[in-house]
């Protein structure tokens, strides 16, 4: 799906027109991957516009850049003050939005000491990430040829634009294999995560999920459902998973900020469950659905009303 356009983006401290938020062909970041960015949305609740946990996001954004020695020009709280009135400014009620901090244009090679920090919010009205269909029915996944990268090789657990590339390999992989998602193997073997969604699945009626160590981003969607999950009394385990425990796994399903809570169907070709999405996952779903749609009061503190 094409990028809707909007009026307005932030930029090196000006709200910018759309057309006019341009980089020069020599950014660093363009050529050697030098940036950190976030994923973030904002949901249309009965009080009007929400962002759902814009704090942890913005917190995350500045770990990440700290992770690559970037300095971020601005504090936290302007980033956030600038995305809230980035929403308002282009009359958005629902939108994804995207910070992203990067190596700019100065000098070529592999020093990005003197090339300046440059800063940019884009926000736009972005679907479904996996299809409009993907909520409901899930998605079909392949275990990807391409194994995440490790730690001590790229920061996986942060979201920094060169681990991307990864990803993409994953994706492109599965969508000429026929498959609607990739699910990415660590290092040691273990399930780690789809190329932008963390994973989770369920066996008798117990929730299981890779542990942070094992290469992964630490979602902040993961991070949602496992509050939502133990608050619902289900038991939790965060514990290695083998590709043996998802083939034979009830209900699996993924989890992301863009993806939000999609229910996984098939895994190379073999039925997770009956093959249709789950109980526990549609549970899940509804109540993630329900809290950043701000219907439920006892999670209002993950909300920042625009
Ligand atoms: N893993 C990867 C590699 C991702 O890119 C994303 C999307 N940010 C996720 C997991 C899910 O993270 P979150 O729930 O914070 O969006």
């Amino acid at each position: 799906m094409s990028i809707q356009k909007t009026k307005y983006i932030w930029m090196n401290g000006k709200f910018l027109s759309w057309d006019e938020a341009k980089i020069h062909v020599l950014t660093h970041a363009l050529h050697y991957g030098s940036g950190v960015f976030e994923g973030i949305r904002c949901y249309n609740t009965i009080k009007g516009p929400a962002i759902f946990r814009l704090q942890d996001h913005i917190k995350r954004l500045f770990n990440s850049a700290r992770k690559c020695l970037i300095e971020i020009p601005y504090p936290e709280n302007k980033i956030c003050e600038v995305i809230v009135e980035l929403i308002k400014l282009n009359k958005l009620k629902e939108c994804y939005i995207r910070p992203i901090v990067f190596r700019g244009y100065g000098e070529m090679g592999l020093n990005p000491q003197n090339n300046p920090v440059e800063v940019a919010v884009i926000v736009w009205g972005w679907g479904a990430y996996l299809g409009d269909e993907s909520l409901k029915k899930g998605v079909k996944t392949m275990v990807s040829s391409y194994r995440r990268t490790p730690s001590n090789v790229l920061p996986s657990h942060i979201k920094a634009t060169a681990c991307y590339l990864n990803s993409i390999l994953a994706k492109l992989e599965a969508l000429n294999h026929g498959y609607d998602e990739a699910i990415m193997l660590n290092q040691k073997g273990f399930v780690a995560e789809g190329p932008g969604e963390n994973i989770f699945l369920v066996k008798n009626g117990v929730i299981y999920t890779p542990p942070a160590y094992s290469d992964i981003l630490l979602g902040i969607t993961r991070d949602s459902i496992l509050k939502i999950a133990e608050n619902l009394e289900y038991e939790v385990k965060e514990v290695d998973i083998t590709v043996e425990m998802l083939y034979n796994a009830d209900e699996a399903f993924f989890t992301g900020t863009a993806t939000e809570v999609v229910p996984i169907c098939e895994v190379d070709g073999r039925k997770i469950g009956d093959g249709k999405p789950g109980p526990i996952t549609l549970k899940l779903q509804k109540e993630y659905l329900d809290i950043v749609r701000g219907k439920k009061a006892e999670y209002e503190a993950w909300l920042t009303y625009i």
